[in-house]
């Protein structure tokens, strides 16, 4: 693309009423523009129809609709379509649709590689590599609603029938930490002259960045996901390190406080079930402790996870049985929990398994010092590999 060229995919709503004024235009063109880009999924100006052609002039001299490049397109036998898109600079990230009986899920990544580092996740073992601008983040979607239609044969525009109906950002990266265009891209989801999902439908899931908790909850509440993994501190220090900034404790207060803005009245707890680590019937017991029997309980589901195993992970996925036998004190308690069916594992779309193969090199300089800025930040064992203890 023309680095001059304006993307009009970085923009929310607001920012793009704000762009055509710029151009002269007044803001119902900017909303027949953002449908033409979000409904229709046009990125060719001249296709435009009901808008002046002097404004396509303008538009065309100076922006244009850039999604990221795809570098591969893969269906896996359940469904399950996973796309890896190049960001640039040898990075790429991965977007996967999961279909099901009445509705269609992307999940969307937020950043190239992680710095939070979990200790189960191959993207975090990949280090970070850097924040996705909001046009990556949304154009994953704009892609995939489109892409999908063409491929099924289902016409553009308000009319078609929606080929996404959820989203998760449960791919690459933590969103929490790359607060500004996740925001900006989440507002062009829930607007009606864009994708016009049900803020219950879309859900951020965060390993607890408990400051942007409560800042998500004031600029764009949607359904939160938060990735527990552990019923102690001990435990999480060593699986999930950011729990050394944001224990436990805080992080339910903030989970708590997030519930009174939230669309939905319960948070969804992932837990990654790893054998003789985290899925004892002892640790079950603790999590119901932690979140029902105390005297400050946060309403919540579970959300089991069987660990994706990757090379050198050194840690094994709990059996079915152990996976059931703990989902059982869950719910005999009373906590409403499910097992995630693991999808796409042909094609290695699943959970922690995201963009692997690619892993970038290249970069450990500038990686080192966005790792030592978050070090700053969050505290000097933030991205840090800790010894889970046994
Ligand atoms: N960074 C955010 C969102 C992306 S990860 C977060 O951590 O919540 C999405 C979910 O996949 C998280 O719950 C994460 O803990 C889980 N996950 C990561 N690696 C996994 C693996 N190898 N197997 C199963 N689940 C994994
Ligand atoms: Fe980052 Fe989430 Fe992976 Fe942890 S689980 S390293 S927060 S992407």
């Amino acid at each position: 693309m023309n680095m001059a060229l304006t993307n009009l995919l970085d923009f929310d709503p607001a920012q793009l009423a704000a762009y055509c004024a710029e151009l002269g235009e007044k803001p119902f063109r900017a909303k027949q523009l953002q449908r033409w880009i979000h409904q229709f999924g046009v990125a060719d100006f001249d296709q435009m129809s009901d808008l002046a052609k002097s404004f396509r002039e303008k538009l065309k001299q100076n922006a244009a609709i850039t999604a990221p490049a795809i570098i591969s397109d893969h269906t896996s036998a359940d469904g399950t379509r996973k796309w890896l898109f190049d960001v640039g600079q040898g990075n790429a990230v991965e977007t996967v649709f999961i279909p099901e009986e009445n509705r269609g899920t992307l999940c969307i990544s937020t950043q190239a590689g992680c710095a939070v580092n979990c200790r189960f996740c191959s993207t975090g073992k990949q280090g970070f590599s850097r924040n996705l601008s909001v046009g990556e983040i949304i154009g994953q979607l704009w892609m995939a609603e489109f892409e999908l239609r063409r491929t099924k044969g289902v016409e553009p525009g308000p009319k078609g029938e929606r080929q996404i109906t959820n989203v998760v950002m449960m791919g690459m990266g933590e969103p929490l930490l790359n607060f500004e265009p996740t925001v900006t891209a989440l507002k062009l989801m829930l607007d009606d002259n864009a994708y016009g999902l049900s803020r219950r439908r879309v859900t951020l899931s965060t390993s607890g960045v408990v400051p942007m908790i409560d800042k998500l909850a004031q600029e764009c509440p949607v359904a939160l996901a938060v990735s527990l993994h552990a019923s102690n501190d001990n435990l999480r220090d060593g699986l999930v390190p950011l729990n050394r900034k944001y224990p436990l404790a805080d992080l339910m207060a903030a989970c708590r406080r997030y519930l009174d803005f939230a669309p939905r009245d319960f948070i969804t707890f992932e837990y990654c079930m790893l054998d003789g680590v985290n899925d004892g019937d002892e640790n079950a017991r603790e999590l119901v402790r932690l979140v029902k029997d105390n005297p400050h309980p946060v309403p919540c589901k579970f959300n089991l996870i069987p660990f994706n195993p990757f090379p050198e992970s050194g840690l094994v996925r709990s059996n079915n049985k152990r996976i059931k036998a703990f989902a059982q004190i869950l719910m005999d308690a009373g906590i409403v929990t499910t097992i995630r069916k693991t999808r796409g594992d042909d094609i290695d779309a699943a959970c922690g398994q995201l963009a692997g193969e690619v892993q970038d090199r290249t970069r450990v300089q500038e990686r080192m010092q966005k790792m030592a800025e978050y070090q700053n930040k969050y505290g000097k064992n933030f991205g840090r590999i800790v010894q889970v203890p046994t």
